[in-house]
This record gives structure tokens, C-alpha cells and sequence, in this order.
């Protein structure tokens, strides 16, 4: 299969849902081209600490400077097209965008398509604070017609803390999943069809298993899109 693309990811924000995309990523090729075939993947892991202490200074710019140039590496070394594999620095896919001629694959457009083609109107949307309450992912859903609501300020703070106390460390607290479980009901109240799991490392903690409300799963929906893409 050496028509297959390469992949190129910027990982690392956190080694947790990296490890997901990595595994998402090889399973399905392996399932649809069998025998031993499974992708060709380009990684940079980045140091998880570093970009969350320019997230708490708001230092955006160093940040994106730093993903931009792992994306810039990735297309020299071979890849064909580029992952980020976290919601929240989409924050600077602008940057990253314009230091590279391959293609972006922006997480928030491929969830918006898969929601679109459900025919849902209104979405909630948790992640960590930066993605909830920022404008940045929220508005290519809202130029895809979906509206989407986020919780109340206090909620989104524990919502964010569990992400990086626990999830981004592996830590999975059911204590952490009933306060998760009840936020989706809470939105689900306000109005919500559905909900984004918009943080990559949720699905760690919440799955479809636990709960009846439909879940938009963006580490599965991005891996899966780069498979298709992959193959294509
Ligand atoms: N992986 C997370 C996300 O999808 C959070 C870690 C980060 O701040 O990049 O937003």
C-alpha cells in the first residue's frame, strides 16, 4: 500500500490522548486494509509543561511559534498532512496553518461535519476553559448553523481542573465522571441534542456507555478523519 499518506502528528498536550490517536489511528487502518498494514506516522510529542505555562501567562503567540515549527518539522520530514491533537490549541491554528503548505486537518471543522450530517441544531460543549469559553472553536461550529452552549462559568473551572489534574495525568476519578455525567444533563436541560466531548483526554473518563445522551468524541473523530484522508 504505498499509496498510503503519511500522517503527521504534534503531540504530546497530553501523552494520554496522544497515546489515543496513535492506537485510534493504526486500529482502523489495520481493520480496513488487514494482514499486517497499519499507518505510517510521523510524531512530535511536545513538552506538555511548557505549552500549559504559556496557556496560564496567555503567552498564545510563543506557543503557536513552538507548534508551528513542530508542523514546519513534520512537513520536512514527509508528511502529507498535519494533526493536532488537542482541541484547546486550535487556539493558534492560524499559526500553524501558515507555516506549512500540507494541509491542516482543524479538529473543530471535522467535528462539525460529523454533527452537521446528524442533522443537530444545538450543541453542548465541554472541554477546558480556554475552549469553552473562548470564541476560537465555537465559532466554526456556528459557521457550520450549529449552536452550541457551554456551562456555567464555576462548572466549566472544576470541568477544566479535572482535565489537567487528572485526565492529562491518567487519572480516572469516578467521583470526576458523576460531576462530567451531570454537566451533560444539566446541558442536556438547557436544551442540547448532544454534546462535544472537546477536550481530548475526556474519553478517558466519559464514554457512550455511560450515558444516553448522544457524544461527539473528537479524538475519535479526528483520528478517524485522518484515516480516511490516509487511504484516500
Ligand atoms: N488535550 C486537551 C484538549 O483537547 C487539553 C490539553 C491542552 O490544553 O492542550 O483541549
Amino acid at each position: 500500500m504505498d499509496t498510503m499518506k503519511t500522517i503527521g502528528i504534534i503531540g504530546g498536550m497530553s501523552p494520554e490522548s496522544t497515546e489515543l490517536y496513535y492506537k485510534i489511528i493504526n486500529k482502523t487502518i489495520n481493520q480496513r486494509l488487514g494482514s499486517h498494514h497499519n499507518a505510517q506516522i510521523i510524531l512530535i510529542s511536545v513538552n506538555f509543561e511548557i505549552i500549559k505555562q504559556l496557556q496560564i501567562n496567555c503567552n498564545w503567540q510563543e506557543a503557536g511559534v513552538i507548534l508551528a515549527d513542530a508542523a514546519y518539522r513534520l512537513q520536512q520530514a514527509g508528511a502529507d498532512f498535519i494533526l493536532l491533537a488537542t482541541n484547546t490549541m486550535h487556539k493558534v491554528a492560524a499559526q500553524i496553518e501558515s507555516a506549512v503548505t500540507i494541509p491542516f486537518i482543524h479538529l473543530a471543522d471535522a467535528t462539525a461535519s460529523c454533527i452537521k450530517k446528524q442533522n443537530i441544531k444545538k450543541i453542548g460543549l465541554l472541554g477546558t476553559y480556554f475552549t469553552m469559553s473562548d470564541d476560537f472553536y465555537k465559532e466554526r461550529l456556528i459557521k457550520q448553523n450549529i449552536s452550541v452552549i457551554v456551562p456555567d462559568e464555576i462548572t466549566q473551572t472544576i470541568i477544566h481542573n479535572i482535565i489537567f489534574d487528572e485526565l492529562c495525568l491518567g487519572k480516572i476519578e469516578e467521583s470526576s465522571r458523576k460531576i462530567y455525567l451531570d454537566c451533560i444533563d444539566k446541558l442536556v436541560r438547557d436544551g442540547a441534542e448532544a454534546i462535544i466531548l472537546g477536550c481530548t483526554e475526556i474519553t478517558l473518563l466519559i464514554d457512550q456507555s455511560h450515558t444516553q445522551v448522544r457524544l461527539f468524541d473528537t479524538t475519535a473523530i479526528h483520528a478517524l478523519c485522518a484515516v480516511d484522508l490516509a487511504l484516500a
